[in-house]
């Protein structure tokens, strides 16, 4: 493990000197004066000094080197448009949306929510934003009009940029409307609403002296040139609120300088991606890994972003192998959750040419050690499991393989602590845990370049939720529970507030979803703690079956119980055993593919799970109701 270890190292012992490498994947207007500034713990300032700006390193200076080579390619299997456009063209359309940013009289500071489907106007929006320094909050197309009143009123943006409609499996989703509602519900609505009509939604209403039409607008302003501003590194680039899995979102603050030299340094230490290749990240722009690696990493690094506007599943199983056949994509990045879903299907549907394909990268949830496994062996690439928060901006762990091309892969774990995080598994006393032995994962401060600044207009609330663990040490929490082998690779348990206590034994949820995992007729479980008079809490697990004639008969479902139990008892021990195994169609989920865990604690207890405004299906809950009735 020598080179990545030393290359670590330096990265945390010598870490003004690592950064300022690391600074040079990107162009500096003018250079840092101070490369660290961490003069008012835990808050920290990189690049100080510096002026940068993130579409000029994204866009212009690609354009200008390569301006026929391909940027953004956009596919929709929804309305069967696909188009490439060159980074030529790509800046061209960022300038005009500018343009009209300009007219609409949005200045440096100002705040642009977007909201909008998969096209690559949303694209052009983002990119337009930090072209001129104003703050983007993108808020993922899913959400309704109450999540989105709330972000709304977090952000006060003067403009929100929208489309009238976007497509799901076929389905008009009327974003315009549901924006229109938002604004009723918000307490300080924007003065002006963008709206890029796609002719999807004919009768869509319009308010008058507030709603733009884009195409309007973008004839009017024509080739319209503007030039970038050149910001502080420290200057905020977009605010992104987190999942909200475990409550309210939080509105994470993110800089310029430190977050372009983190995505651009991670294109090529982490995801290998280089000018000319092409990266296709299967996540939203509404998301965190979206921001990162569907827009900014790839554009930083020169490469071309594949945008796809449809699901894993439609027209059929296929697509996404089909599009990076096509497109000969090299970097290829999803979710575990994605692939558990292709796990259901034939997989003769993968069979692909896939040779251009150098990595399949995942994140987002805990990737357990039969689904890595599988999907390994179905690609025949390394597929590499990657850890992080919407706070972080970028990978927290991960293998470098851009740094030492052998480290080997460890099943089940999303690998070591990525340069520049110094990063410790503790015990609730704040004592670093030895080898092997549960707790709490967190990184000691200062967190490096990319990471959050803060919680948007919430100084407090940035320190109390991330560094209040313990007293002594000052150590970002990131409210996962995980463990550390000899070798440094950390698996991660679940998260603190899921862990169950059976008479004293604290389990991670995770670690009996991953032995139940291990039985070959399970494609997905969640499991939860269940409150029990004798034993204080005990494991409840819902699962999903890889072939629903295991399950026809309330017999056939208790052999399969009895055998999933018996897996669990054979792989932890019976103090790990479920009380109960649930078999279900669908686990409820957020928009983003994370278990809503709660919501199945609270009906495995007979409780109301509330009003789950992020849900990716309300059905699913339905169906795990009528499962604990009817078992
Ligand atoms: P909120 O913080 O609002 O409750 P959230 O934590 O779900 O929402 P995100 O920032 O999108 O919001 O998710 C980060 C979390 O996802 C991590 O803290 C971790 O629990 C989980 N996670 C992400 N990647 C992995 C991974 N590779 N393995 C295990 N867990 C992961
Ligand atoms: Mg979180």
């Amino acid at each position: 493990m020598g080179k990545y270890q030393d290359f670590y190292r330096r990265s945390i012992e010598d870490r003004d000197a690592f950064w300022a490498e690391q600074a040079q994947f990107i162009h500096w207007e003018k250079a840092p004066e101070l490369i660290c500034d961490y003069s008012n713990p835990p808050f920290v300032k990189w690049f100080k000094g510096g002026l940068t700006n993130l579409c000029y390193n994204a866009v212009d200076r690609h354009a200008a080197k390569r301006p026929d080579a391909p940027a953004l390619i956009y596919v929709s299997t929804e309305t069967g448009e696909e188009k490439t456009y060159s980074y030529g063209e790509l800046q061209r359309e960022v300038e005009r949306m500018a343009a009209i940013y300009r007219r609409l009289g949005v200045e440096k500071g100002d705040r642009v929510l977007i909201y909008m489907p998969m096209i690559p106007q949303a694209a052009f929006a983002m990119l337009a934003c930090v072209r001129i320094g104003a703050i983007h909050s993108v808020v993922f197309g899913g959400f309704a009009a109450a999540s989105l009143a709330t972000r709304i009123d977090d952000a006060q943006p003067k403009l929100v940029v929208t489309a009238e409609a976007g497509m799901r499996n076929g389905n008009v989703i009327p974003y315009k409307h549901l924006l229109d509602e938002a604004c009723r519900l918000a307490q300080f609505p924007p003065e002006k609403v963008l709206i890029v009509d796609r002719g999807l939604d004919p009768n869509f209403a319009r308010v008058e002296g507030r709603d733009l039409d884009y195409a309007t607008l973008r004839d009017e302003v024509g080739e319209a040139r503007v030039p970038v501003e050149w910001v502080d590194a420290t200057h905020p680039s977009y605010i992104l609120y987190t999942s909200g899995t475990t409550g309210k979102p939080k509105g994470v603050q993110r800089d310029t300088g430190g977050y372009a030299v983190a995505l651009a340094s991670s294109m090529k230490h982490i995801f290998c991606g280089g000018e000319g290749e092409t990266m296709f990240c299967t996540s939203d722009i509404g998301w965190v890994v979206g921001h990162g690696y569907i827009i900014y990493g790839p554009l930083l690094a020169g490469m071309a972003t594949v945008m796809y506007e449809g699901t894993p599943l439609r027209p059929d199983p296929g697509i996404w192998w089909r599009i990076v056949e096509k497109y000969r994509v090299n970097v290829m990045f999803s979710a575990p959750t994605a692939v558990r879903v292709l796990k259901k299907q034939d997989p003769s549907y993968m069979k692909r040419d896939l040779s251009s394909l150098k990595h399949l990268f995942l994140a987002g949830e805990p990737l357990d050690e039969t689904t890595h496994r599988w999907i390994h062996e179905a690609l025949g690439v390394p597929v590499i499991d990657n850890y992080w928060q919407t706070e972080s901006g970028w990978p927290i762990l991960a293998l470098c393989r851009g740094v030492q091309e052998d480290l080997p892969i460890k099943y089940g774990s999303p690998g070591l602590p990525v340069y520049g995080y110094d990063l410790h598994v503790y015990r609730e006393d704040g004592t670093e845990c030895g080898p092997n032995e549960k707790g709490i994962v967190g990184i000691v401060p200062p967190l490096p370049p990319g990471c959050l600044a803060t919680v948007w207009g919430q100084d407090e609330r940035f320190v109390s939720t991330y560094f209040s663990l313990f007293r002594e040490p000052l150590v970002y929490s990131t409210a996962d529970w995980g463990i550390k082998d000899e070798n440094g690779y950390l698996t991660i348990l679940g998260r603190i507030d899921d862990v169950i206590n059976v008479a004293g034994h604290r389990l991670g949820t995770r670690e009996i979803e991953e032995a139940i995992q291990a039985n070959p007729a399970i494609a997905e479980v969640a499991v939860v703690g269940v409150h029990d008079e004798v034993k204080g809490q005990v494991p409840v697990a819902f699962t999903v079956v890889k072939d629903p004639s295991r399950i026809a008969t309330r017999e056939a479902r208790r052999a399969l119980e009895e055998e999933v139990k018996k897996t669990v008892d054979e792989l932890l021990g019976a103090i790990a055993r479920p009380h109960r195994v649930y078999f279900v169609q669908g686990l409820p989920k957020t928009r983003s593919g994370k278990m809503l865990r709660r919501s199945l604690q609270a009906l495995a207890e007979g409780r109301d799970p509330g009003d789950l405004p992020t849900i990716e299906d309300a059905h699913t809950l339905e169906m795990v109701a009528e499962a604990i009735r009817e078992s």
